[in-house]
């Protein structure tokens, strides 16, 4: 705002009529341009001066004091309409963020839901492949007992060879079993 539009509003001011998008540069103008304050505080004077008179209402003791306090009033407003506009943008941002986090959330759930679909899926074939397995080949044979009837017999069959691979395999499994049971816990 420049020192001839400033001073376009110096009437307005004083009738309380500054246009709303006006009022903080007007403010900000009359606070730091001496030469536009000057001419604002004789106005003022002036026509504060005369209305007062006119009403027969006392007359102020200190018209640069009230003008002052006046400035400053319409500066207050100023921010307090910022403020408002401020913490509605906080509010917008919030919201924003939170529907981000239910968003983030609701994949999590989505992608975990998944993973134990596939999990429970996996699971069954692999245990139906350990039950039939276990019944349709050979019982389930602990790796001690069959090592040691293998080293007795001295000579290996076909037939010896799945024996132990398969006694080795479940004594692994019953390794993982148990694993798993002590990181569950
Ligand atoms: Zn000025």
């Amino acid at each position: 705002m420049n020192c001839l539009e400033a001073q376009s509003y110096i009437m307005p001011f004083i009738e309380g009529k500054v246009p709303e998008h006006k009022q903080e540069e007007f403010v900000l103008h009359m606070k730091n341009c001496p030469k536009c304050h000057e001419e604002l505080e004789i106005y003022y004077t002036l026509i504060v001066g005369m209305k007062q008179l006119d009403n027969q209402e006392e007359l102020s003791s200190n018209f640069s004091r009230d003008l002052e306090n006046k400035l400053n009033h319409l500066q207050n407003k100023v921010k307090g309409r910022r403020g408002i506009k401020v913490s509605t943008f906080a509010l917008v941002c919030f919201s924003l963020i939170a529907v981000m986090i239910i968003f983030y959330e609701q994949c999590l759930n989505r992608v975990y839901a998944f993973e134990q679909e596939t999990k429970r899926n996996n699971q069954s074939s692999y245990y139906f492949y350990r039950e039939l397995n276990a019944d349709l080949f050979l019982p389930a044979l602990d790796r001690l007992e069959t090592e040691r009837e293998a080293e007795e017999k001295q000579t290996f069959t076909l037939y010896d060879k799945i024996k132990i691979y398969d006694a080795v395999t479940n004594a692994e499994q019953e390794i993982f079993d148990i694993g798993g049971v002590i990181t569950r816990q």
